[in-house]
């Protein structure tokens, strides 16, 4: 988001006037920062034969699903309407790694069906799957390594009482079962959990997968997750993605000399690729003084934008409308009829009623965990690419909150 002569556009285009035209709330989302965010993760490893999975839960829509395709991103997908949703935007199958938790062994079997890699989870379901396929279809084992890291408890996946992965004390087991079943196990994983901050984390992380990585002998790839941390404040901490590329890449051609082949890195980044590309815009309904506070009171809620009241993220939030204006402090809030509060205390340029509200870095887990709480639409979201507004989806309307109900005589 630029500020020039007073107005805040993206690639040129002017967002206020963005609202004019596909009405609010309304959400944004810039191509340049995808690619830009894409070229800085690939180029900081060297040496080494790397895929990015894109972790298509941060940010689902087909169109931006093709814009990751067509500057060469694969996906992550962890639910078969993922998968699907990937095949409808143009990937192949094998392009696609289909990473489920706790789902039944029927949506795993309909997933070999349509030809993704497979990423298992657990011994019960990894059985199962021996059962089923033996050595016939190959497959990848989600391991977790206990490492702790990330911000939020709910988005930290690597803790010992963690529902993901398979645990790395579980190593024997998980051997029992692939040589008692002839696995074709082809790639190791971990995904340690969001926001990590340093590079020796991840090298840690990465010492016990390679370690792990000498009892399974057909491997082809070591997939590291994500968890690379983006900033939401200024003054933030953001994973340093040049020394991670550097030492990891060092890492992990060391480990591929001892393992006597050269394998493939992957990674799957959800928040780093798509985050900071993207900008809720709402309008201003109501500003309200109460003897201890003025509210900004917004055009859209906890149903639009849940993070920070699902996880205390921190989204900057900018008047557009006035930026010259006196700096004052509001507490921003939706219209939901629950406390959403979408930030405390923040410094904003005078916020008159209409003007309009932004919502930095929502690109990532903001319209993908959008409801319809409160019987309220969906809003519409919009693709800068080229310097050109694209709409990529439509705001909602009345019938899609009734689509599906059906209505008995009572
Ligand atoms: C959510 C998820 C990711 C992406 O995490 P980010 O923090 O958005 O980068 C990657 N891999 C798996 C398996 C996930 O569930």
């Amino acid at each position: 988001m630029d500020l020039v002569n007073d107005r805040y556009t993206i690639q040129g285009v002017d967002l206020v006037e963005l609202t004019e035209t596909y009405g609010s709330p309304l959400y944004v989302y810039d191509a340049e920062k995808i690619e830009a965010q894409f070229k800085q993760l690939t180029s900081a490893f060297s040496g080494v034969k790397m895929r990015v999975k894109y972790a298509t839960k941060a940010l689902t829509n087909i169109s931006i699903l093709k814009l990751l395709r067509s500057i060469g991103s694969e996906l992550d997908c962890v639910s078969i309407q993922e998968v699907q949703m990937g095949l409808k935007a143009g990937f192949e199958p094998e392009q696609i790694l289909y990473t489920p938790n706790c789902v039944s062994i029927s949506e795993i079997k309909e997933a070999v069906e349509l030809g993704v890699m497979i990423n298992l989870d657990n011994i019960s379901i990894l059985e199962q799957f021996g059962n089923e396929f033996h050595n016939t279809v190959p497959v990848c084992i989600r391991l977790n390594p206990h490492i702790m890291a990330g911000g939020n408890k709910k988005i930290s996946t690597g803790h010992a009482d963690s529902k993901f992965g398979i645990s790395i004390y579980q190593l024997q087991h998980i051997i029992r079962v692939v040589n008692t079943y002839g696995l074709n196990v082809t790639g190791l994983h971990m995904h340690t959990g969001s926001d990590i901050l340093d590079a020796e984390v991840f090298l840690r992380a990465a010492a016990i997968l390679f370690d792990a990585a000498k009892s399974f002998k057909d491997l082809e790839f070591i997939d590291f997750g994500s968890g690379f941390k983006v900033g939401y404040k200024e003054a933030d901490i953001v994973t340093d993605i040049e020394e991670l590329g550097e030492k990891l890449s060092e890492a992990f051609k060391e480990f591929c000399k001892e393992y006597g082949r050269e394998l493939e890195m992957w990674f799957e980044p959800g928040k780093f690729l798509v985050s900071e590309s993207g900008v809720f815009l709402t309008k201003t309904n109501v500003v309200k003084t109460t003897p201890a506070t003025a509210f900004v009171g917004v055009d859209s809620g906890m149903n639009h934008l849940v993070r920070p009241m699902m996880y205390d993220s921190y989204h900057e939030i900018i008047n557009l409308s006035n930026p010259n204006g006196t700096k004052r402090i509001y507490t921003v809030v939706g219209y939901i009829c629950e406390t959403d509060t979408f930030g405390l205390d923040r410094k904003m340029n005078e916020v008159k009623e209409g003007d309009v509200i932004a919502f930095k870095n929502a690109g990532a887990y903001a319209f993908s965990m959008a409801s319809n709480y409160n019987s309220r639409l969906k809003p519409p979201e919009v693709l800068i690419h080229k310097g050109e507004a694209k709409l990529i989806r439509q705001r909602e309307v009345f019938e899609d909150l009734t689509r599906n109900q059906i209505e008995v005589d009572i």
